[in-house]
């Protein structure tokens, strides 16, 4: 089968789907690999690059769509997109398919079979292929850095013939994937690390890696929120009275706070409140990574850097796995590269498009006509 990737038309979008290196690993799968001429220069790779890899280089996003079996790209396409989709191609794709009813439509009447990289499900077999967790822990390290960035100080302590430098105390709120890039990332710059999650398994984590578990004076268990496919769910009243109270405590000594708090399907949890940021020092940063969903802290303005009264940077970049475009682009080739891997279980270029299979179910969107989402319960947890 012939993979192709487009270059990618979101405005700002410097990721791509495919490298020369997961071009190489596609090819002994059996397949021949196409990309669109320029599609990877964002991303500091090369049309050269892709051609000693052995794939070829075709002009425009037109002649790609006619030829490829399988498009693989990164954000979900655009209508004139759509309507280079054919009869039983295969879209491998993020498409949030939770928010875009209409897409799935305009897709299957394509007679398209849509996977979304998105429902790829989070059980151990899957790792390989969940672009969610290899995106979410770019954006984690990276908020680290953007904070500091903003933040007028070192993150680590110091005492130099100048005088002595306090550490920075930075609050991660929410330890999961995105979360857990952010502590580990911000103990090695040498802050003081304090996290917080309303999973209580996942403070051993937490404290393995250098940083404080912030427990709550809350009389049950920190949450029944375990949930399901490792995600949480949403607290009750009282623990998220008890958890604001906490963080109402600790808000004036705290120089960074980064939010990554996420319930599935649902807008942000608002946890870090206007009298929190109004009681922060002058030049305190918060990153809110949920900003796309309303993000975690009052204030926060989706793509946008704001500065408040009292001198608190408030950012909420949404696009940061791709102000990472290298780095993001080889994690994500490589999980759609795995993907393929399951797609093609003979390894010589053709394509089993097995709906038995949970990990291929649950993340193909459309097939046969059809829209397959909402998929049936994993059969295997
Ligand atoms: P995840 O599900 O792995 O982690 C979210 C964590 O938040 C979980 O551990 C959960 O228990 C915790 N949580 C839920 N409710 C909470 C609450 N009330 N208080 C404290 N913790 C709570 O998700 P992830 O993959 O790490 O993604 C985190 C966020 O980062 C998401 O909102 C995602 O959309 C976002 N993200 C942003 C960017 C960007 O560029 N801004 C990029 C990738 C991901």
């Amino acid at each position: 089968m012939k993979i192709g990737t487009p270059k990618e038309v979101f405005e700002g979008e410097a990721r791509v789907a495919m490298t020369p290196d997961s071009a190489l690993q596609l090819q002994k799968l059996g397949h021949e690999c196409l990309i669109e001429s320029g599609a990877g220069t964002r991303a500091g790779f090369l049309d050269a690059a892709y051609e000693e890899a052995g794939v070829t280089v075709v002009a425009d996003a037109g002649a790609l769509y006619a030829q490829a079996d399988v498009v693989a790209k990164v954000r979900q396409p655009s209508e004139e997109e759509v309507k280079l989709l054919r009869e039983g191609q295969t879209l491998i794709s993020f498409l949030n398919p939770g928010g875009n009813a209409e897409l799935l439509e305009d897709i299957k009447a394509q007679g398209t079979t849509a996977i979304a990289m998105e429902m790829v499900p989070r059980i151990s077999r899957a790792q390989k292929m969940d672009a969610l967790s290899s995106m979410a822990n770019i954006a984690g390290y990276r908020a680290v850095i953007e904070a500091g960035n903003n933040f007028g100080r070192f993150f680590t302590g110091q005492i130099t013939a100048a005088g002595k430098v306090p550490p920075a105390k930075v609050l991660v709120i929410g330890a999961g994937v995105a979360g857990l890039a952010a502590i580990g990332t911000s103990t090695s710059l040498g802050a003081i690390t304090y996290a917080f999650d309303v999973r209580p398994e996942v403070a051993e984590q937490v404290e393995s890696m250098g940083a404080e578990f912030v427990y709550l004076d809350f009389e049950e268990e920190q949450q029944d929120g375990a949930a399901t496919g490792g995600y949480a769910s949403v607290s009750s009243p009282e623990f998220r009275e008890a958890q604001l109270a906490k963080f109402r405590e600790i808000a004036p000594d705290i120089d960074i706070v980064i939010t990554t708090a996420l319930i599935p399907n649902r807008e942000a949890p608002k946890l870090w409140l206007e009298d929190m940021i109004k009681s922060m020092k002058p030049g305190s940063v918060i990153v809110d990574l949920a900003a796309e969903k309303g993000g975690n802290a009052e204030g926060t303005v989706a793509d946008e850097k704001v500065v408040t009264d009292n001198g608190v940077t408030i950012i909420g970049y949404t696009d940061f796995p791709s102000r990472m475009a290298t780095q993001s682009s080889s994690l994500y080739a490589t999980n759609i590269r795995h993907l393929m891997t399951d797609l093609t279980p003979e390894k010589d270029g053709v394509i089993n498009h097995d709906m038995e299979d949970d990990v291929i179910r649950s993340a193909t969107v459309t097939h046969d006509h059809e829209i397959t989402f909402p998929p049936p319960p994993l059969k295997v947890q």
